[in-house]
């Protein structure tokens, strides 16, 4: 591989090490980690993008819910290759379409409004998933607030996710950010059913065009049991016992 300067970038030659060429017995890596030359075309998502789409997007029986202008749902259903065995997270999208009064007035009506309407809607969901966008961050809604009080209401679960697109240089931080929010509020609220000596969980695999419905019956037959996979294809449940593993 090498980097290489397309005829469209010609004018901001910053961008020729964030674009490679692959090229087999030459292994080059882009710029990463660094952030992003505006161009053509950039190789790496926000920090919200990471959050709910690698990480938290997989949890298969929840409203994942965007707070932010409809744009930023653009990762949603059609962007990812995480699978699942049901349909609420890959056939809906969830947003909660922020426009300029809400930017003047703040969003954290809205929010509430479509946490409970989402839930109305979809009363099979077990949690609703809320995940701030730039927006957010910059008119200061205060989501915590808004989620707790929504979910003494319906009862299950609201979980917010700070992770505005802008906070870091890509999605990467959003991996993080999905990570240490599920450790801290949904890890270690719940106990399993039973344990046995043999439990383990199998973390960072999110089920990509189906990869742990592979992995996971392979452990099995060597006799241990998965307790959760975070997040592949994960119900919501699954979450909380993982500390016991
Ligand atoms: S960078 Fe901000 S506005 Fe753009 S998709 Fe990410 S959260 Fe939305």
């Amino acid at each position: 591989m090498t980097t290489i300067l397309p005829e469209c970038d010609i004018p901001i030659p910053q961008r020729k090490p964030h674009i490679v060429c692959h090229e087999p017995g030459n292994v080059v890596l882009p710029a990463c980690n660094v952030q992003t030359v505006p161009g053509d075309m950039t190789e790496r998502g926000c920090t919200f993008a990471g959050c709910r789409g690698v990480v938290g997007g997989p949890v298969k029986d929840v409203i994942q819910l965007v707070h932010g202008p409809i744009g930023c749902a653009y990762y949603t259903w059609g962007t990812r290759r995480n699978l699942s065995d049901t349909k609420l997270h890959r056939k809906y999208c969830f947003s909660t379409d922020l426009t300029e009064d809400s930017v003047i007035y703040g969003g954290a009506k809205k929010l509430y409004n479509s946490i409970i309407e989402s839930h109305e809607l979809f009363p099979e969901a077990k949690a609703v998933f809320v995940y701030s966008t730039c927006v957010v961050g910059l008119i200061g809604d205060d989501t915590e607030a808004v989620c707790k009080q929504a979910s003494e209401k319906t009862g299950i679960p609201v979980v917010p996710f700070h992770c505005e697109g802008f906070r870091g240089v890509s999605q990467s931080l959003g991996h993080h950010i999905a990570n240490r929010t599920l450790f801290e509020k949904v890890v270690g609220t719940e106990e399993p059913q039973t344990t046995t000596p043999y439990d383990m969980c199998i973390i960072g695999e999110f089920n990509i065009d189906g990869d742990a419905w592979i992995v996971k019956p392979l452990f099995e037959r060597m006799g241990v049991r998965v307790l959760s996979v975070f997040t592949g294809n994960a119900a919501y449940h699954d979450l909380p016992p993982m500390h016991r593993a």
